[in-house]
């Protein structure tokens, strides 16, 4: 049988491992942690699924990925809802017409609503910085004023950096509004697994080819020497999909990748509800970026009395501190030094990157199932070569 070693249990690892297992690949998957399901892990506490590694929402315009899914889980419908706080008014986000009206100079709300919709057409989305470098004054003044009281503050929170210093993609994944749609996203499928995401992992898992692995940490089993790959010190001939942050498994041969990690204050309330929506972001001021209130988004029938919630407080990630990578910040310098680690590895015509730590890529779930299943999809069909560098 053909063998393949899969590094990580997340949501790209365990994609990848069904669907080469589904084709008569013998899948070892290593887990470096005692649980399955990476970031999407999520355990049920006072009858609410609570997500361990920070909010996670299922939206997708995939047909295939959400067909695949949906063949591990049942879903309920969900759409999402964003409310920025600002100085205790709430306004939705993405920034809308809505938003517009309740926050902006009244004296301008008509004629900016106007100049929008005759620019942009209605129902349309604009990056915020497009709004900012226009060249009608008062749509730039506008821009300005979506940047401070949504963008700025939130983001240097987020990322330690100003919005120059990023991927101008970070800013576009929230474009502005010429609507009053109040959804965060407008895909054609959105919905949460009805048992939670660690369910949906498990029954992925769950296949007689597929051997889990957990506490068993790759550096420590897995060797790339000479252009061979060496498992527990044999050489292995199988495929090796790798997951995990590159710069730590080549011994930060080409120097540190930069990631953003975050620290979670998971608290419990006595109240029904803590919040008018899911997710509040908190974008001009307090020291975390966002707080998530779990039954919202992710148990079905929600218990009516308690509420489990989140902030997230952002920080820098920092080698040997029990941080997890949870965003690799990409920007030019960054993605030099995953160039080097790439190109290293293509020596190794069997080993391949996936997934937002593997292939360094600030990615959503229904792209990194996409990305697993194109790759599962040419190992199998022996069609490697957009794969290497
Ligand atoms: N962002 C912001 N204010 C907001 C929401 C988003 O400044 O209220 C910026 C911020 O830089 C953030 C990015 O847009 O990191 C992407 O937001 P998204 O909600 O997609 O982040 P995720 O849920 O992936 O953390």
């Amino acid at each position: 049988m053909k063998k393949a070693i899969v590094v990580g249990s997340g949501i790209s690892g365990c994609t990848c491992a069904r669907a080469l297992a589904e084709n008569d690949y013998e899948v070892t998957v290593i887990e470096k942690l005692n649980h399955v399901g990476g970031n999407v892990y999520d355990e049920l506490i006072d009858d609410i699924y609570v997500h361990m590694y920070g909010p996670h929402i299922f939206h997708t315009n995939d047909e295939n990925v959400y067909k695949f899914l949906s063949k591990f889980t049942e879903w309920f419908p969900y759409e999402h809802k964003v409310l920025a706080n600002i100085y205790g008014n709430y306004v939705p986000v993405p920034f809308n017409l809505t938003s517009l009206e309740k926050l902006y100079m009244k004296n301008k709300v008509e004629k900016i609503k106007k100049i929008l919709i005759d620019e942009y057409g209605f129902g349309n989305k604009v990056p915020v910085m497009q709004l900012k470098q226009h060249k009608d004054k008062d749509i730039q003044e506008f821009g300005n004023f979506v940047l401070n009281k949504i963008f700025i503050h939130y983001t240097q929170k987020q990322w330690g950096r100003k919005i120059e210093e990023l991927d101008p993609n970070v800013m576009q994944r929230v474009p502005v509004y010429i609507s009053y749609e109040d959804k965060y996203f407008t895909d054609k499928f959105q919905c949460q697994p009805k048992l939670g995401f660690t369910q949906l992992i498990n029954n992925m898992l769950n296949h007689k080819n597929i051997k889990i692995l957990k506490n068993v940490d790759a550096n420590d089993v897995l060797e790339l020497k000479d252009g061979k790959i060496f498992y527990k010190n044999q050489e292995f001939n199988g495929k090796v999909i790798f997951t995990g942050a590159v710069d730590e498994f080549c011994n930060y041969k080409f120097g540190e990748l930069p990631y953003r990690s975050l620290d979670f204050k998971f608290k419990k309330t006595k109240k029904s509800q803590l919040q008018p929506c899911a997710v509040v972001n908190y974008t001009v001021n307090k020291k975390y970026t966002r707080i998530s209130e779990f039954k919202k988004f992710t148990t079905y029938k929600a218990p009516e009395k308690g509420s489990i919630y989140i902030k997230e407080y952002p920080l820098e990630f920092k080698r040997d501190k029990g941080l997890i990578r949870y965003y690799p910040i990409v920007n030019e310098k960054s993605t030099d030094i995953f160039n080097k680690y790439k190109k290293y590895l293509s020596n190794y015509l069997n080993f391949y990157v996936l997934g937002r730590l593997g292939d360094y890529k600030y990615i959503n779930m229904d792209i990194a199932v996409k990305n697993a299943l194109d790759l599962a999809n040419d190992i199998i069909e022996g069609d490697i070569s957009k794969w290497t560098y």
